[in-house]
């Protein structure tokens, strides 16, 4: 069990395939501060939800393992993936993402309800750049730091067949391009922009190209504002599976 960042950086790279990462990830205890937040969390359910059990440990990524696509999100929300345990599971981001996913024919159900549910994604994997729910939605450089190195080897286990990865969010955007120049892809200088549809094109190890992606949260923020509209995230998640810049 990881109980800080050098044992982060050793499981990660034992870890021969996604479900050993997986599970790996699923025990992590490497940021004092997250652990302390997500269980304090789980001790003290929201009152709608009472008496249901909380997950409160790290969320592991979701999806299928095969896929040509990922999507990078920020963290788990406090009440919504730290209470059920799966991505973006229990929440009203998790509603707008996986509508417009289903509606793209990725997800068998519109709805994410609970991680019992059914829901399964077609060439689709989810993950995020801090698995553990953190205070105020924002982990600190260090904890994004130290969960980076998770990601940086889900990049690599999936970098025979990946070929498009969406960031929801500049903080997601810039956590992929880093984890990107770590496991030696080539990242354009200067550094690419994040902004809606942005699109950059990466080079992974063999030379092959790999395109990224930016999309604005699904945060409630973002959806509740209209900084988002259902049309723009259809739009954004559509280039996973295209070759459109
Ligand atoms: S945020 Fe990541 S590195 Fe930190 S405890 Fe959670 S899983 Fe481990």
């Amino acid at each position: 069990m990881a109980q800080d960042a050098a044992d982060v950086a050793r499981l990660a790279s034992a870890a021969r395939t996604l479900t050993e990462l997986d599970a790996a990830v699923s025990v992590c205890r490497a940021c004092e501060r997250l652990v302390q937040w997500r269980e304090q969390v789980a001790a003290a359910p929201r009152a709608s939800f009472a008496g249901q059990p909380y997950w409160g440990r790290p969320v592991p990524s979701f999806g299928d393992p095969d896929a040509t696509a990922l999507i990078v999100g920020l963290a788990p929300a406090a009440h919504g993936a730290n209470r059920t345990g799966r991505m973006f599971t229990g929440d009203r981001s998790g509603d707008w993402l996986y509508q417009a996913l289903h509606a793209l024919g990725r997800a068998s159900r519109p709805t994410s309800t609970h991680a019992g549910d059914g829901l399964e994604l077609d060439d689709l994997r989810i993950t995020a750049l801090a698995h553990c729910a953190p205070p105020a939605n924002k982990p600190t450089t260090q904890e994004s730091a130290t969960c980076g190195q998770w990601l940086d080897r889900e990049l690599a286990l999936m970098e025979p067949r990946l070929r498009a990865v969406l960031c929801l969010g500049s903080l997601a955007w810039n956590a992929t391009l880093a984890a990107a120049r770590r496991i030696g892809w080539d990242v354009p200088r200067p550094k690419p922009r994040f902004g809606h549809e942005a699109v950059a094109t990466l080079l992974r190890r063999d030379g092959r190209p790999l395109r990224l992606i930016g999309c604005y949260h699904v945060s409630q923020q973002n959806t509740f504002t209209g900084v988002l509209t259902r049309e723009m995230l259809l739009s954004a998640l559509g280039k996973l599976w295209t070759s459109e810049t």
